[in-house]
């Protein structure tokens, strides 16, 4: 059994592999702005999930720019996808998005647009808009889930019920765009059994593909209290790999696997600290998929 990796995809859809530029659109998310809440979800760092996007304050062009040049040595292609990353990237009135959205549509090296956002947070205009630019590139729409635990996702304090999530994938594969769907894998109180439930839940959702994130415990989040106080532990190397090649095999076979490691930037990792060592765990990764023999098209650049 194979699974569509994103190179894979990336290969497919565009004929080479894109890089993706994180950017920050100056949003904040209705967890942080007193919405829904002040603290954010429990696992978030301050900077809503865009250690690597550009600097706020840099129009959204400068910040394509500057993210070229850093991936300088690795494009040969000149392609890239405009990743909204930090925040919720569609909590803004239309209008706003619009003009964050076309000045990074419109940049000829731009070749799709991501854009990272809640369910909660796709009112009808924004679905309208994200319609409109995909019929000009195309759009990925990335859903933070995590789970589909109500318990965990209470104590996460992620903010939405389940059916929400049903209803955003529905609405978004009426428009035609991508979905990807944010799963954490080792939240606290989580069996193994239950994670492999919000994988499989999210196989059969009708997204397009998934981001698998290791649980990062970050400096100055609320988990880290909690992880301090012992109330909970973070996965072993081994066990982290095994679990996630027990996902793939729960996955649709044409569902890209966008993310089989968490992105927290090393700087802020409190726990595992061995998730900051990227090849050591790429190797156990390939190991487990390999010994479960699921052959992968490629492992590099997951
Ligand atoms: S994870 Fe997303 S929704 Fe939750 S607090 Fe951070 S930016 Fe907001």
């Amino acid at each position: 059994m194979k699974y569509y990796s994103l190179n894979n995809y990336l290969q497919d859809t565009f004929g080479e592999k894109v890089y993706k530029i994180a950017l920050d659109g100056g949003f904040t998310c209705p967890n942080r702005d007193g919405m829904l809440g002040t603290g954010g979800c429990i696992f978030c760092s301050g900077a809503g999930s865009g250690e690597f996007a550009g600097k706020r304050e840099d129009s959204i062009t400068v910040q394509i720019e500057k993210g070229k040049e850093l991936l300088r040595d690795k494009v040969k292609s000149g392609k890239y996808i405009a990743y909204f990353q930090a925040f919720t990237n569609t909590y803004a009135p239309a209008e706003r998005l619009r003009k964050l959205y076309e000045e990074a549509i419109s940049h000829p090296d731009i070749a799709a647009l991501s854009i990272a956002t809640r369910p909660d947070c796709l009112p009808g205009e924004v679905l309208s808009l994200l319609g409109e630019m995909n019929r000009v590139k195309p759009v990925w729409v990335e859903l933070g889930l995590q789970t589909i635990h109500e318990r965990t996702a209470e104590y996460i304090r992620r903010g939405y019920p389940l059916a929400l999530y049903d209803e955003a994938v529905k609405k978004l594969k009426e428009i035609g765009v991508q979905v990807i769907v944010h799963v954490i894998l080792g939240l606290p109180g989580e069996s193994a059994e239950e994670i492999k439930e919000t994988v499989a839940y999210v196989g059969k959702s009708g997204a397009d593909g998934i981001k698998l994130q290791l649980l990062h415990v970050m400096r100055g989040t609320d988990l880290e209290k909690d992880y301090r106080a012992g109330k909970f532990r973070v996965m072993e190397m081994e066990e982290y790999a095994n679990l996630v090649a027990d996902c793939i095999a729960l996955l649709p076979e044409r569902m890209v696997i966008h993310r089989m490691t968490g992105d927290g930037a090393k700087r802020g990792l409190i726990a595992p600290a061995w998730s900051g060592d990227k090849k050591r765990v790429l190797n156990a990764l390939r190991k487990a998929i390999e010994e479960k023999r699921r052959i992968p098209y490629e492992m590099e650049g997951i």
